[in-house]
C-alpha cells in the first residue's frame, strides 16, 4: 500500500493510526486468542464515528476487507485480518445510561465489564456474556447467550436501536422504525452489515443476584445432567446457569486435595428475589452429594468477573459448538465419555439454556434462528502453551465428532470455529435467504467479510 495513502488517512482520523513500520505494530496487531497471527495494511485505532467512517471509505477505496474489532475475543480472530483494515474500537467505550427509560446507549468497542458497571449503579441490567473482558459488539450481533437469557432473552433481544457505518461510508440509524431490515439482522446476523458504533439496550431491574459455583464429582456427573435436563424445562425463567466441565482451580473454597482434578460444575445464577435464591437451587443440590460450593448473594457484575481468571488474554483457543434440542441419553453418554477429559484448567465445556424468553420469540423476528434450541453446546478448548496445540485440538475435534450427530445441524455463531463457514447457511436456517438480501443491500461488495461470513 501506498505510504501517501496511509498518510492521507492519518489525517483524516482523531485516532492512532498503526502501519506496518511503526513500533507499536506487532503489539497492536495481536488479538486475544494467541493462535492468530495475521498482518493487517493498517490498523485504525478509532476515536468516533468519524473516524470509523474514514477508514471504512479508506477500506473500500483501496479494496482491502475491513476486520472490525470490539473486545477481540472472536476465537476465529475475526478482528484481524492479512491485508486487512483493522477497525480497533477499545477506545470507543463510553457508556451512558438512562435510568427513567431504562435504557443504555454503549458504544461499539465495550466491554460487558464496563456496560455492567455503569448499569449496575441503577440497579439495572441486560443480558451479557459470562466473562466481562467479552465485547458486547461481537457478542450482542451474534444473538448473546448468558446468565439472564432464561428470563430476559438474548442479547440481542435487548437491543433497541443501533448506529451503524455502512460500507458505503453512511451513518445510519437501525431500530424498529429506521432501516428495519437492518435491524433485523444486526440482532443476530453478525459483523457482515457494517461497523456499529454505538448500541442502546433496553435495561431491566436486576442488581443483586444469588449464584456461583457447585462442584459435583464425576461419579455423579450422570445424575446431575440427567436431573438438570429435565428440570430446566419447567424451572422458573429467573433461574440461569449451566452444567460446565471443569477442571478445580487452586480456590479456597475448594478443598485442596482436590484442585486440578475434574469435576461436573453447575455455575448458578439466580435473577429473582435474593430471598428465594437458596430455595431455588434446593433441587440442584440435593440431587447428588456437593463437593465444594461458593454459592451466595452478590452483585450481578461480581458474578460476571468471576470467572474472568481463567481466561486471561493470549491462552490459544479452539472451539466448537452445536445447538441441542433435546439432550437425550446418548448425548449425556457422549459428554460423559468426553468431558471428564478435559485437558486445562482453562478449558470448559458449557450447555447454556436458552430456553423461556429466548423461546418466546419467533424464529423470523430476529436474525437469531435457533429460537426452539434448548441448549447452546460450546467445546471451549483454551490452553496456555502453543506446544500443547494438537492435544487440545484433538480434545475439542473427538468431543465435537461425538455430539454433532446427537445435535441440530446448525450452532451458535459465536462459538464457532473458522473452519465452520460452512455451516453458516445452517445456523441461520430459514433465515438465511433473508440476510444475504439485506447483505445485497448494505454491502454488496463484502467489505465486511473477516466474520462468519454471509455472501452478498
Ligand atoms: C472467554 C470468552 C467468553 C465468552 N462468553 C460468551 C458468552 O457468555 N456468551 C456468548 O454469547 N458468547 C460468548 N463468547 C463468544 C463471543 O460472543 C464472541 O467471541 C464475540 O465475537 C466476542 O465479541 P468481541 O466484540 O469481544 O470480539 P471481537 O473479536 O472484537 O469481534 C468479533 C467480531 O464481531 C463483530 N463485531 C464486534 N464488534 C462490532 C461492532 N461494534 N460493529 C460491527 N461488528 C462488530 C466483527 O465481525 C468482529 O470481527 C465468549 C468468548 C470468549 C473468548
Amino acid at each position: 500500500m501506498a505510504t501517501a495513502t496511509v498518510s492521507g488517512l492519518r489525517q483524516q482520523v482523531r485516532g492512532e493510526i498503526v502501519a506496518p513500520d511503526d513500533k507499536s505494530y506487532d503489539e497492536a496487531r495481536k488479538v486475544y486468542n494467541a493462535m492468530i497471527d495475521r498482518r493487517p495494511s493498517v490498523i485504525v485505532r478509532a476515536q468516533g464515528t468519524e473516524d470509523v467512517v474514514a477508514a471504512v471509505n479508506f477500506a473500500r477505496e483501496s479494496e482491502l476487507p475491513v476486520a472490525v474489532r470490539g473486545g477481540g475475543h472472536s476465537v476465529p480472530g475475526f478482528g484481524t485480518g492479512d491485508d486487512a483494515v483493522v477497525i480497533d474500537l477499545a477506545a470507543m467505550r463510553a457508556v451512558e445510561v438512562d435510568p427513567e427509560r431504562r435504557t443504555a446507549r454503549a458504544q461499539g468497542g465495550t466491554t460487558w465489564g464496563g456496560f455492567n458497571e455503569a448499569t449496575h449503579e441503577h440497579g439495572l441490567a441486560t443480558t451479557g456474556g459470562i466473562i466481562s473482558t467479552t465485547g458486547i459488539g461481537g457478542l450482542t450481533l451474534g444473538g448473546g447467550i448468558g446468565y439472564l437469557a432464561r428470563g430476559l432473552g438474548l442479547s440481542c433481544d435487548s437491543l433497541v436501536g443501533a448506529e451503524v457505518v455502512t460500507a458505503d461510508g453512511r451513518v445510519l440509524q437501525a431500530s424498529e422504525r429506521e432501516n428495519e431490515d437492518l435491524f433485523w439482522a444486526l440482532r443476530g446476523g453478525g459483523g457482515n452489515f457494517g461497523v456499529v458504533t454505538s448500541f442502546e439496550y433496553a435495561l431491566h431491574p436486576v442488581k443483586e443476584i444469588y449464584g456461583g459455583p457447585i462442584l459435583f464429582e464425576l461419579s455423579d456427573a450422570e445424575t446431575v445432567l440427567k436431573f438438570y435436563r429435565d428440570f430446566i424445562e419447567d424451572a422458573p425463567e429467573q433461574f440461569g446457569g449451566f452444567p460446565a466441565w471443569q477442571i478445580a482451580p487452586p480456590l479456597p473454597f475448594i478443598p485442596e486435595d482436590r484442585h486440578g482434578e475434574p469435576f461436573l460444575i453447575f455455575v448458578a445464577c439466580w435473577a429473582g428475589p435474593i430471598e428465594e435464591g437458596e430455595a431455588a437451587f434446593a433441587p440442584l443440590r440435593e440431587v447428588a452429594p456437593v463437593v465444594a460450593e461458593h454459592v451466595g448473594p452478590m452483585p450481578y457484575p461480581a458474578l460476571n468477573s468471576a470467572f474472568d481468571a481463567l481466561v486471561p488474554a493470549g491462552l490459544q483457543h479452539y472451539w466448537k459448538a452445536n445447538f441441542v434440542k433435546e439432550l437425550t441419553d446418548e448425548a449425556i453418554a457422549a459428554h460423559l465419555e468426553h468431558g471428564p477429559k478435559v485437558p486445562v484448567v482453562n478449558a470448559t465445556v458449557n450447555n447454556n439454556s436458552g430456553t423461556d424468553r429466548c423461546h418466546r420469540v419467533a424464529p423470523d423476528a430476529t436474525a437469531f434462528a435457533y429460537r426452539d434450541a434448548t441448549f447452546a453446546t460450546v467445546i471451549a478448548g483454551m490452553w496456555p502453551d502453543p506446544a500443547d496445540n494438537d492435544a487440545n485440538i484433538g480434545w475439542v475435534r473427538d468431543f465435537y465428532d461425538a455430539t454433532a450427530p446427537l445435535s441440530e445441524e446448525g450452532g451458535y455463531i459465536n462459538f464457532m470455529a473458522a473452519d465452520d463457514q460452512s455451516r453458516i447457511e445452517a445456523n441461520y436456517r430459514q433465515n438465511y435467504g433473508r440476510l444475504v438480501e439485506v447483505k445485497r443491500t448494505y454491502d454488496p461488495g463484502n467489505v465486511f467479510r473477516l466474520n462468519q461470513n454471509i455472501k452478498p
